[in-house]
C-alpha cells in the first residue's frame, strides 16, 4: 500500500521573502520534500485563497512553516488560522522566532512609522497627506485594510508553536535536517529549537587567544588578520551570544556574526549575553586601571540596539520602546 503523503504549508507574514527562498536553497533535497509531502498552501508560489484554508478541517495540515513576524491584523488572523489547521507549527526564521529585523520598528509606533513612510520621506509626494485608513467609502462600496499594529510580535507571542527554526534565513542544512526529522517522525520534544546546542563561536575556525581589546572597529574600518578571532581584533562579532548551526558562514567570508541564529542555548537574552561577553573582552569586569576610559570605549559602539538586538528586540526583555500615547 502506498504511504499517504504529508501535507505541508508555508506562509509569510512580516517578512522580506528571504525565508521563502531558503526553502528552495536545499537544492536537490527539495525532491525529498516532494517525495514525502504535498504542499497544500504556499501563497508565494501557488494560487490559493484564504477561504481554501478556512475550508480545511482542523489539523488537516501536518506541518506549517511560518516565516515573518506579526505586525498586522491579517498576519495575526493567519497565524491563528494556521495554528488551528496544523498539527505542527514551526516558527521559520528569525522574524517568526524573535521578531527579526522588522522587530526593530518597536523603537517606534504606527503614528511615527506612517508619518515617516507616507509624509516625510524625501521621495514622498503626498500633497493631501493621505495615510492608510482601516476603512474608506468609495462609490463602489467600502474598501478596508487590516490594522497595522503599534508593536511587532513574534509568532509565539501570538499563538502556541511547536518548534523554532532560527536564522535569517535558516541555513539550508538546518532546513534539510528538519525535513529529514519530519520524514522519519523523529522530531524532538515540543518547544525545541531545530538547531545545534552550541554557539557560533563553537563552530568558528578562527583562533581565540583570550585577548583584551581597547578599540572597537566598524567592519569597513579595518582589514582583519586571517585566522584570528574577529572580536579579539576589535570587530563586534555576536558569535559568543548566538546559537550555531550555520557553520559560522559569515565569518568564513571575513564578516562578523550579526546574531541571526538567535539566543544561545541556556541564555535568556541575546543582547544581554553579548553585552556581558563584551564586558569581559573589554576588561570591564576586572579591577579598573584609572587610565581605562570606560565611557570612551562604550561610545565606540555605534547603534547599540541594532548591534545587540538586530534580530531579537520583540523577544527580548526590552521588547519595545515605551511611548506616550
Ligand atoms: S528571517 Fe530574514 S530572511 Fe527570513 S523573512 Fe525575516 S528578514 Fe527575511
Ligand atoms: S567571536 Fe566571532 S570571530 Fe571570534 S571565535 Fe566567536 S564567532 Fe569566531
Ligand atoms: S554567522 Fe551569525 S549572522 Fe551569520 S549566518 Fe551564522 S548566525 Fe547568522
Amino acid at each position: 500500500m502506498t504511504k499517504e503523503k504529508l501535507k505541508f504549508a508555508f506562509y509569510w507574514a512580516a517578512s522580506c521573502g528571504g525565508c521563502e527562498i531558503a526553502v528552495l536553497d536545499i537544492d536537490e533535497k527539495i525532491l525529498d520534500v516532494v517525495a514525502i509531502a504535498d504542499i497544500v498552501f504556499w501563497p508565494v508560489a501557488m494560487d490559493i485563497k484564504y477561504k481554501d484554508v478556512e475550508a480545511m478541517s482542523d489539523k488537516y495540515i501536518d506541518v506549517c512553516f511560518f516565516n515573518g513576524a506579526i505586525r498586522t491584523e491579517e498576519q495575526e488572523h493567519m497565524a491563528k488560522l494556521l495554528r488551528k489547521k496544523s498539527k505542527v507549527l514551526v516558527a521559520f526564521g528569525s522574524c517568526a522566532c524573535q521578531g527579526g529585523v522588522p522587530g526593530l520598528a518597536n523603537v517606534s509606533n504606527r503614528k511615527e512609522i506612517f508619518e515617516r513612510a507616507y509624509l516625510q520621506s524625501p521621495s514622498t509626494n503626498n500633497p493631501n497627506s493621505v495615510t492608510p485608513q482601516l476603512s474608506v467609502k468609495v462609490p463602489e462600496g467600502e474598501l478596508t485594510l487590516p490594522e497595522f499594529f503599534d508593536t511587532v510580535k513574534t509568532l509565539d507571542q501570538t499563538v502556541d508553536i511547536d518548534y523554532y527554526l532560527p536564522g535569517c534565513p535558516p541555513h539550508f542544512n538546518l532546513v534539510a535536517k528538519a525535513v529529514e526529522a519530519i520524514a522519519k517522525n523523529e522530531l524532538p520534544p515540543k518547544g525545541s529549537v531545530l538547531a545545534p546546542e552550541k554557539s557560533v563561536c563553537d563552530e568558528c575556525p578562527l583562533k581565540k587567544e583570550e585577548k583584551k581589546i581597547s578599540k572597537i572597529y566598524r567592519v569597513y574600518e579595518v582589514t582583519p588578520e586571517p585566522e584570528k578571532c574577529l572580536l579579539e581584533q576589535g570587530i563586534l562579532c555576536m558569535g559568543p551570544a548566538t546559537r550555531g548551526g550555520c557553520e559560522a558562514q559569515c565569518i568564513s567570508v571575513d564578516m562578523p556574526c550579526t546574531g541571526c541564529g538567535g539566543i544561545c542555548p541556556n541564555e535568556i537574552e541575546q543582547g544581554a549575553a553579548m553585552m556581558s561577553a563584551l564586558m569581559s573582552i573589554l576588561g570591564l569586569d576586572e579591577e579598573k586601571d584609572p587610565a581605562y576610559d570606560v565611557e570612551k570605549l562604550i561610545a565606540q559602539i555605534k547603534d547599540p540596539l541594532g548591534t545587540f538586538y538586530r534580530y531579537s528586540l520583540p523577544a527580548s526583555i526590552l521588547r519595545r520602546r515605551v511611548m506616550k500615547k
